[in-house]
């Protein structure tokens, strides 16, 4: 078969280095007692290795000339299924089985709404093991005390235990891409981190409290939810925090605190 060119446009990088991919699979905790989704398979570089280790393996690809090479390679085992569909539009609830793990170097032109879509609705989903830009993952794993906390930490910390495995350099991708990557693992808890009264209001006040950094918590409250500057830093201190805070300071539980207080 001719070599097939990666595209751009599909955030086609092809790991190549096996020790990173061994870490990958290993870190995911894969075994003969695991039902794997990847997505994004690629040429195979990982699935090879997930075929091998896994119970079952069922790899979503958006190309066609992938999705063909991969039914070639693999298509004859009974562990691996292979779905040539784009992963947003896909119904996750006909493909994930009960405790099943993801596994996958993202495409990562479209790894917030990809994470996001696995995150709110798992449909019964263990965890993910995902390769990413690192800044993204920093960004996923970092809580209130690091600079790169924000909203989605908030939403993923409050579904899941998160935590950045290792960073990978340009050099282990064919082609070579301009930033560097980190492998994160993303574990669903029974219960969220935080209970809030009504979740939609917490996830409000999350957004709100990061529209603009550059602004103290109780002006983007005011914004926000159109508060006088009196009801914002009512509200603030009656959470035992300083009136003149940001957004950012804020752990999960201040965000249940505050909005539970504004829900009364
Ligand atoms: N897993 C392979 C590897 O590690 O070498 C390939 C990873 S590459 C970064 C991302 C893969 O995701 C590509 O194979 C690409 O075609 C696929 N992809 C891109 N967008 C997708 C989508 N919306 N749904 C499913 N797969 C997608």
């Amino acid at each position: 078969m001719a070599k097939i060119v990666a595209k751009k446009s599909l955030g086609q990088n092809f790991l190549q280095d096996d020790s990173v991919i061994d870490n990958i699979v290993t870190q995911a905790g894969v075994n003969k007692d695991t039902d794997v989704l990847e997505i994004g398979p690629g040429l195979g570089a990982v699935t090879d290795l997930l075929v091998e280790r896994a119970r079952n393996v069922v790899a979503v690809e958006i190309d066609d000339r992938l999705y063909h090479n991969l039914v070639k390679k693999h298509g004859h085992r009974d562990n691996f299924t292979i779905i040539n569909a784009d992963i947003l539009e896909t119904d996750l609830s006909k493909i994930v089985t009960d405790h099943m793990i993801v596994v996958a170097n993202l495409p990562y032109y479209i790894t917030t709404p990809i994470i996001t879509k696995l995150v709110e609705n798992p449909c019964g989903l263990k965890s993910l093991t995902v390769m990413v830009q690192l800044e993204v993952a920093k960004r996923i794993c970092a809580d209130h005390t690091q600079k790169d906390y924000g909203a989605i930490s908030v939403f993923c910390n409050y579904h899941c235990d998160t935590e950045l495995l290792f960073t990978v350099p340009p050099e282990a991708f064919d082609p070579v891409p301009k930033v560097t990557s980190a492998v994160m693992k993303l574990s669903f808890r029974d219960e969220k981190a935080v209970a809030p009264k009504n979740e939609k209001h917490f996830f409000s006040v999350v957004k709100v409290a990061f529209s603009n950094r550059r602004k103290t918590l109780s002006n983007c409250l005011m914004q926000g939810f159109s508060l006088s500057r009196e009801e914002a830093v009512g509200l603030i201190t009656a959470c035992g925090l300083s009136e003149t805070v940001r957004g950012e300071k804020l752990s999960l539980s201040d965000f249940c605190k505050l909005s539970d207080l504004m829900c009364e």
